[in-house]
């Protein structure tokens, strides 16, 4: 346990030396009620504005006005290859090969569609394994799916619960399950991070223990994407999908990621959705009658995407291409284990996060004892942003490109005199 005293001077230090500090100048803040900018720790739901994404969506919107159609083949950023400019950085951020990894769509839209070629229940292996605190999107997206398929949800969902009293899946637990349901299951289905408990997930075990029982396997990085360090390809999952608005910072509704392991390249056998975008590039205004799906992730696109969302995502991902996973996860694992001591211990509070860095990102979630929307209202009215899920749990993730380690004193402050009922 930190005092919030001794945890401003370690701040101080820490910000003095902070070499990611000046990053913050990149993006654009709400204002407080004071009207200084806001301590925002709400970059997992919405991340905040690059400066530089209304360059890049004005460029798009000048292409337009000025070049008509043309503007799909001429310019410095043509829209025909437009996505290519994300490919490189994407597949830098989470350990990808290029041909692994497209920008297209949203998250919940992609989730299907990789269903569609992954999860391909029989008779006899029908099953989804999944944390049973999955967001309700991924949820109702696995119950669909399996409808949709003739199979019930009641007998081929298998959501994984703590134990009772516990918040969190033990990590053996969930190895367990798997080996347990064995050819029974289908797919294996995690999100990493875990968007309630902040709980990070160990993707390669996952995907052993998956592939060992011969089931597929896939994440959900809404949580994860911008937040971890991943070797996507090195693990070895069939596919992930995520969201660019949470820690990617690529503005509301920004489109989503899709990674497609290199072993489906050729998506050889593999029933899939199929759209114009995902058919050969060469060939694609030929108009020709029959599909011709592109190698790797590519193939799944389906359509001309939106380029002006896209723009402001570009923006974004220039930026972290610039300062590498790597680097931000490192302040990020500083940011948040500075808050950790601060409030784990507090009165009133019990984080329900892992302490060890290893097994969580940049969130803790605490469980607030009295009044947990009061508290988020005073720290409101602080100009601290944190975001409250039902009933009782209070959301903090400090983002390592835009917060400082006063900020997270700041918050622990206001979290004190909450607690403290003063
Ligand atoms: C944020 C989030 C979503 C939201 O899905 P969209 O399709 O982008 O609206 C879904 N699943 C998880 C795990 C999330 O964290």
């Amino acid at each position: 346990m930190l005092s919030v005293e001794e945890g401003r001077a370690l701040a101080e230090d820490l910000d003095a030396r902070d070499a990611l500090g000046p990053l913050r100048d990149s993006f654009l803040f709400p204002r407080g009620p004071d009207g200084a900018p806001v301590v925002y720790l709400t970059g997992n739901s919405l991340g905040l504005q690059p400066r530089t994404a209304r360059e890049r969506v004005e460029e798009v919107l000048e292409e337009w006005a000025g070049r008509g159609v043309e503007g799909h083949v001429e310019g410095d950023s043509p829209w025909l290859p437009y996505h290519r400019f994300l490919t490189a950085p994407t597949a830098r951020l989470v350990g990808a090969q290029p041909d692994e990894v497209v920008v297209m769509n949203t998250l919940t839209v992609n989730l299907h569609l990789l269903m569609v070629s992954f999860y391909r229940p029989t008779a006899g292996r029908h099953r989804i394994l999944y944390e049973g605190s999955a967001f309700p999107s991924d949820r109702f997206a696995f119950a669909s799916q399996v409808r949709f398929h003739g199979f019930d949800p009641a007998e081929s969902l298998v959501p994984l619960s703590p134990r009772p009293g516990e918040d969190l899946l033990r990590p053996e637990d969930l190895l367990d399950a798997i080996a347990r349901e064995g050819e029974r299951l289908a797919l294996v289905l995690i999100g990493d991070v875990n968007y309630l408990t902040g709980q990070a997930f160990d993707v390669a075990a996952i995907t052993r223990a998956g592939h060992a029982v011969g089931a597929t396997v896939g994440f959900d990085l809404a949580h994860g994407a911008g937040n971890l360090v991943f070797q996507l390809h090195d693990d070895g999952p069939d596919f992930a999908v995520w969201c660019s608005y949470k820690y990617l910072n690529g503005g509301p509704g920004a489109l989503g990621g899709a990674f497609v392991h290199a072993r489906h390249r050729e998506a050889r056998g593999l029933p899939r959705f199929e759209g114009w975008w995902g058919h050969d590039e060469a060939s694609r205004f030929e108009m020709g009658p029959r599909f011709q799906g592109m190698a790797g992730a590519e193939g799944w696109q389906l359509s001309n995407p939106p380029i002006l969302s896209m723009a402001a995502l570009r923006a974004s991902m220039e930026l972290f291409d610039a300062v590498g996973m790597t680097a931000l996860r490192r302040k990020s694992e500083r940011l948040t284990g500075l808050m950790d001591p601060l409030v784990r211990g507090m009165p009133g509070v019990a984080v329900i996060t892992p302490a060890d860095p290893a097994q969580r990102g940049a969130q803790l979630s605490l469980r607030i004892h009295r009044d947990p929307p009061g508290l988020v209202q005073r720290l409101a009215a602080a100009g601290v942003v944190c975001d409250f899920r039902a009933p009782d749990i209070v959301r903090a993730a400090p983002a390592p490109f835009y917060t400082r380690f006063g900020d997270v004193v700041r918050f622990a402050e206001v979290l004190r005199s909450h607690v403290q009922g003063r």
